[in-house]
């Protein structure tokens, strides 16, 4: 689904801005920046958030993926920026996203016991470590909360991490997958992000995608 012209503007300018600083722009700062009325950036915004550009909490850019503008738990440190990732996922995808930022620190704490983790990630390839992503929200039903889904896409210890973090919160399994499908998964999933024009792909129709870094079945299609 293709935006306004307006929209894809306000879209890039968010995008390029987040990836240089880790943090958003105001509806004001934006409509000083384009020389756009505020009214026309909130309606931009606004159209962005209906196509899934954006996640907004009233005004403001809550998540603009892989980009977060607060804690989901996970840190990205790049060479010369520090950005809140999104989730695994979106944490993952930084370093292959943003050409200054080849190889950063991703860092978060287990949900399940709390224990630390961190990870040098790179564009080359995945990272060390045994470690587990549990993904909650099935991709068809990632909108339109995205949010929670990202609150739910997070890194554990192990397998018993999972189970134990499950049955205290009462969830169900979702999907468990290792650093290394994580990394595959998040390589080229946002590529073409910061460019202009840019086609989102859309989670319910990139089985195919899903299907070459071996992720397939229910929880990844229609
Ligand atoms: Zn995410
Ligand atoms: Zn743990």
């Amino acid at each position: 689904m293709a935006v306004s012209s307006a929209a894809e503007l306000v879209r890039v300018s968010l995008y390029r801005h987040l990836a240089e600083t880790g943090s958003s722009l105001s509806a004001a700062e934006l409509a000083e920046l384009l020389d756009m009325s505020e009214s026309d950036v909130l309606a931009a915004m606004a159209e962005l958030a209906q196509a899934h550009h954006l996640v907004l909490d009233g005004a403001e850019v809550v998540l603009a993926h892989p980009f977060a503008t607060r804690s989901f738990r996970f840190s990205v440190m790049g060479p010369r920026t520090l950005w809140w990732g999104g989730c695994a996922w979106d944490a993952f995808a930084i370093p292959n996203l943003v050409p200054d930022a080849p190889s950063v620190l991703v860092a978060t704490t287990c949900p399940a016991c709390g224990t630390p983790h961190a990870w040098t990630v790179t564009n080359e390839g995945p990272p060390d470590g045994d470690q587990v992503a549990h993904f909650l929200v099935p991709t068809s039903k990632i909108w339109p909360d995205a949010a929670h889904a990202c609150q739910n896409q997070q890194i554990f210890c192990s397998e018993a991490c999972v189970e134990d973090w499950l049955a205290r919160t009462g969830n169900d399994r979702g999907y468990v997958m290792s650093l290394t499908t994580l990394w595959n998964l998040a390589a080229h999933w946002y590529e073409g992000r910061l460019d202009t024009p840019y086609e989102r792909r859309e989670p319910v129709l990139a089985a195919d995608y899903f299907r070459s870094v071996g992720l397939s079945g229910p929880f990844w299609g229609p």
